[in-house]
């Protein structure tokens, strides 16, 4: 999207636009010229709060506040609090929108309602990322002496209305290194376990679904890969309880296995070792369990440690049935945390998103507190994002509520939330909120039209071995800040460079970029066939230079006008159809052979030509300087007298 779109979108100047992005947190460069679809989303989501900070600081200024108050005092807000305080007083008190404060809490892994209390500690943390200094009211000190063991992050959920937590199904994510069989396995349980005894009833690609075991649900995040997992992690929200660490028994302890336990092990939840693939020949459940303890430190029970380390063939599904009799046990460990408040007005974690034509906006939320019902009002960030006209389950069949644990496909959105969004029930900013959303919405279901046609752009598919390289490679390559050239990630995948890629490369006309992979002979040979550019790389600023250097490539030298002198006209010895031969004498700078000349007459330029000869004496030579009298060949209309003024230049050919 273009600066200038954007700026008209939320009704500012570009120039505005570019002095606000660095305050909002988003560096696109003080020069850019087009900021891509998700970040213009971002803003555009962020946009209301902002602008009621901004707001807020101007009546503040103006409110006749005449000690000039430092940018550090403004935004930090003292807000003085009890030591316990519920959710609603403290929206009242640091006047920020109770919904910010419920998504706020929610991020820091507490579901709460307006009602329940949250105690010093918990307002203090969550306070700290909204800006404001949290400090005890003076009364209350004494009883924050008694109160100092309710550590509150772990112990809100016991320190709040324990009564209204009941047991809510666990959320189940499956991660690992690529083709070890996480769709496979997901696929498996699915099929065998579907809830109501539809064992292989059709299933809706939701993002998420549930199987029903000895009576019990559990609810698995159903888009394999850690992709969708970490965009969550990164917006700050906690949606699985209990993750699968799944290994290929025939291939063990791989790259990707190594990042998704460092993801698990960040997120601290509680996680079972599927060790997959166990009817293959070559499998090697030992070796497997050898490596996982030399490489992750993960020692498996029946040797000694404490992590369960199933062996499971997602193919045959033989250990299946005991890998969700495991989880169910971890849920149990777990019961504790694993509870929310199904009376409470409903707060979730998108966890799948897109926009349908025709149908518009349709996400899939994760329930996690509350109850969502058909008719609710949802907002992310104070912003509206529409009405729930329907829900659908993860067997497409409607539905008139979902309870925690629940995931919903939601019909009925004005915008599509992004994966990790926080959606709560509530009106949120309607008016404002609507336009900015209706063009939002146009601008995801008609990808903004290339209007410039002087942009060229390099299409890449980049193909990495962990998907933190892949991150970092995207990252680095949106730094590059080129207006003439855009450079756009088609896609971004983990593992080798298939045929499949070679094919997307085609249809996108991009080429493939692959760090720390090789590519399959099959790859390589199609590649070669549909002239598809494969590059390989295994350092990251090796790539990186390679890119800049084909930008400059591509860039049109900017060509300036340099004048180098001036010469006037003292006499004409030949005069043709085409060009003439004058003499004169130059009276600034110097002139030199093929250049430009701009004939000048009574300080107008009558007409122009160039140099295609030039001698001092009776010598050909290649300058003359200041104060020396020359002769010259004149290629144009024959139009120069004597005491004409010939301004001299040339052309530079600058490269940006
Ligand atoms: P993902 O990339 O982790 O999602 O892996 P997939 O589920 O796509 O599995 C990769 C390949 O391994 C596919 O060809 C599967 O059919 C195969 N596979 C997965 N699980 C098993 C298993 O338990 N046994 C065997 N023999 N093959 C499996």
């Amino acid at each position: 999207m273009n600066v200038t779109e954007l700026a008209r979108i939320l009704k500012i100047s570009p120039n505005e636009l570019r002095e606000y992005l660095p305050q909002m947190g988003f560096d696109i460069g003080k020069k850019a010229i087009k900021v891509d679809n998700q970040t213009a989303h971002k803003i555009i989501n962020q946009w209301p709060s902002f602008q009621r900070q901004l707001e807020a600081e101007k009546s503040k200024a103006e409110s006749g506040n005449e000690n000039e108050q430092s940018e550090e005092e403004i935004i930090k807000k003292e807000v003085k609090i009890p030591s316990f305080i519920t959710v609603r007083n403290f929206s009242t008190l640091a006047e920020i929108p109770v919904n910010k404060i419920l998504a706020e809490l929610m991020k820091n892994g507490i579901f709460t309602s307006l009602n329940e209390k949250i105690d010093f500690e918990t307002a203090a943390i969550i306070g700290a990322d909204l800006n404001l200094e949290i400090k005890l009211d003076e009364k209350d000190k004494k009883d924050e002496q008694n109160n100092n063991d309710a550590n509150s992050l772990k112990n809100i959920l016991k320190a709040t209305a324990t009564d209204k937590l009941k047991e809510r199904p666990p959320v189940i994510v499956v991660m690992g290194h690529v083709d070890h069989g996480k769709t496979k396995l997901l696929d498996a349980i699915r099929q065998t376990n579907v809830v109501d005894g539809e064992a292989g009833g059709i299933t809706q690609h939701i993002g998420a679904y549930q199987v029903n075991r000895n009576d019990k649900l559990i609810t698995f995040i159903d888009t394999p890969g850690h992709e969708a997992f970490t965009a969550m992690r990164k917006r700050g929200a906690r949606i699985a309880d209990i993750a699968i660490l799944i290994v290929a028994a025939d291939d063990g302890v791989k790259p990707q296995t190594v990042e998704a336990y460092r993801i698990i092990e960040e997120t601290k939840i509680p996680f079972v070792v599927a060790i997959n693939k166990v009817d293959k020949p070559d499998a090697n459940i030992e070796k497997t369990k050898q490596e996982l303890s030399t490489q992750l430190k993960i020692t498996s029970e029946d040797w000694g440690g404490k992590i369960v380390c199933a062996p499971i063939s997602a193919k045959t599904g033989d250990g299946i049935s005991e890998l969700l009799d495991m989880l169910l046990l971890t849920a149990d460990m777990e019961e504790e945390k694993i509870k929310a408040n199904p009376d409470d007005i409903a707060t979730g974690t998108i966890i799948e998103s897109h926009v349908n034509k025709g149908e518009g906006p349709v996400a899939t939320v994760l329930v996690q507190n509350g109850t969502l019902r058909i008719g609710d009002s949802l907002s992310f960030t104070g912003m509206s994002y529409g009405k729930v006209r329907a829900l659908k389950d993860y067997r497409g069949e409607n539905v008139s509520e979902a309870t925690p644990s629940t995931p919903v496909k939601i019909i009925g959105l004005k915008i599509a939330p992004e994966v990790g969004d926080i959606l709560t029930v509530g009106q949120g900013e309607k008016m404002k909120a609507r336009k900015v959303k209706s063009a939002l919405t146009d601008a995801i279901i008609k990808p903004i039209e290339e209007k410039n046609d002087s942009i060229e752009k390099i299409n890449l598919i980049i193909k990495s071995d962990v998907l933190g390289s892949g991150e970092a490679i995207e990252e680095s390559l949106a730094k590059i800040d080129c207006p003439e050239v855009k450079i756009n990630v088609v896609s971004k995948g983990l593992g080798n460079i298939t045929e499949g890629d070679i094919n997307n490369a085609e249809s996108n006309n991009a080429r493939i970029i692959g760090f720390n992979v090789k590519a399959s002979p099959q790859a390589e040979e199609i590649a070669r066939d549909k002239n598809i550019q494969i590059k390989l790389y295994s350092i990251i600023y090796e790539l990186l230079n390679e890119i800049k250097a084909e930008i400059e490539t591509m860039i049109k030298p900017e060509v300036r006008r340099v004048d180098i002198g001036k010469m006037k006209v003292l006499a004409i010895f030949k005069t043709e159809k085409n060009s003439q031969i004058v003499g004169g004498k130059i009276t600034e700078g110097q002139i030199e052979n093929n250049t430009s000349v701009e004939v000048i007459k009574d300080g107008q330029i009558a007409g122009q030509g160039t140099i295609s000869k030039l001698q001092a004496g009776k010598q050909d030579v290649e300058s003359v300087e200041s104060g020396q009298e020359c002769g010259i060949q004149f290629e144009g209309q024959p139009i120069i007298k004597e005491g004409d003024i010939l301004q001299i230049h040339k052309e530079e050919k600058i490269k940006k």
